[in-house]
């Protein structure tokens, strides 16, 4: 008895152990704007860190042992997550999480997809038939990203409609305020020619107006080589730009390489919430983001 009243006052004390939803995101950009949209009413799980490839992940037992106990899997889609997530999933055994289900919920089926190949060909490097996946960097598109969320949240735990309304009205009016002071913060960095280590940033070229003029990648997810970062630096000096950037995850040497030759800077962005020290929630995120860039044009 004593036993079964110390458990019951456990669980009173831990408050939010049994929260209304359990969610598995994929990156932590999804996950930071599950958690701005549901609260507390959902217990959040991230399956990447800001530091890690995300499409390079190992489907680890501990990912599938997170997947089974998810009410929603929410992901970028678009195949970022081909080579891992349909193994998580499958392996989970979570009939209510699979695609098509109400459980599953992907950001990249809300936006306009940049970078559709007319022709699909692996021998391409990581080509994606629906598009470029790293939709994130663009903040508008987290607009009709959090309008579908907030739905599916109301789908999924319909007893906390009112809830899950008024923090989507609050998000939406911040985050259009927030589009409004960062499209002004920006502007120095319309037109401006830029250099991506990989082709991670074209929403966010769509966005703020920069050029890309050449990847440091010869083939998307393809390592350069010093020769190609070399014949790189000769095209630079037909077509210059004003910086080279690249995002936290991936390895600093190439781009590194070129500021120093090219004698411009290396910019390193957050790509995604906790990617750097400054980026601690997704408002965070893009002030970090534009800092960077406008230091980068010092
Ligand atoms: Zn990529």
């Amino acid at each position: 008895m004593k036993k079964i009243l110390c458990t019951f006052l456990l669980l009173l004390l831990s408050g939010n152990v049994h929260a209304a939803l359990e969610v598995f995101a994929c990156e932590p950009e999804w996950a930071a704007l599950t958690q701005l949209l549901a609260g507390d009413k959902a217990g959040i799980y991230t399956a990447t860190g800001a530091l890690q490839d995300p499409h390079h992940v190992e489907a680890r037992p501990s990912l599938i042992a997170k997947a089974r106990r998810a009410n929603l899997v929410i992901c970028t889609g678009a195949e970022l997550e081909i080579g891992w997530l349909p193994l998580v999933l499958r392996e989970s055994g979570n009939s209510a999480i699979q695609p098509g289900s109400s459980g599953y919920f992907e950001a990249a089926h809300y936006v306009t997809m940049l970078e559709v190949p007319a022709r699909l060909d692996r021998a391409e490097g990581d080509v994606h038939a629906a598009g470029n996946p790293h939709i994130q960097t663009d903040a508008r598109i987290f607009l009709p990203v959090a309008d579908a969320l907030g739905k599916r949240l109301i789908q999924l735990d319909p007893s906390n409609t009112v809830y899950y309304q008024q923090r989507l009205t609050t998000f939406d009016q911040q985050w259009r305020a927030a589009i409004a002071k960062w499209g002004k913060q920006a502007a120095p960095l319309k037109g401006v020619a830029i250099i991506v280590q990989h082709h991670g940033f074209p929403y966010l070229e769509s966005w703020l107006g920069m050029k890309t003029v050449t990847a440091l990648e010869p083939k998307p997810g393809m390592e350069p080589s010093a020769a190609y970062l070399g014949k790189v630096l000769n095209e630079l000096q037909q077509h210059p730009a004003r910086m080279v950037i690249r995002a936290a995850y991936q390895d600093a040497r190439p781009s590194e390489w070129i500021a120093e030759r090219a004698k411009i800077p290396a910019v390193m962005l957050p790509f995604t919430v906790g990617g750097t020290p400054q980026a601690t929630d997704l408002f965070a995120m893009f002030d970090d983001t534009i800092q960077r860039l406008l230091a980068g044009l010092k």
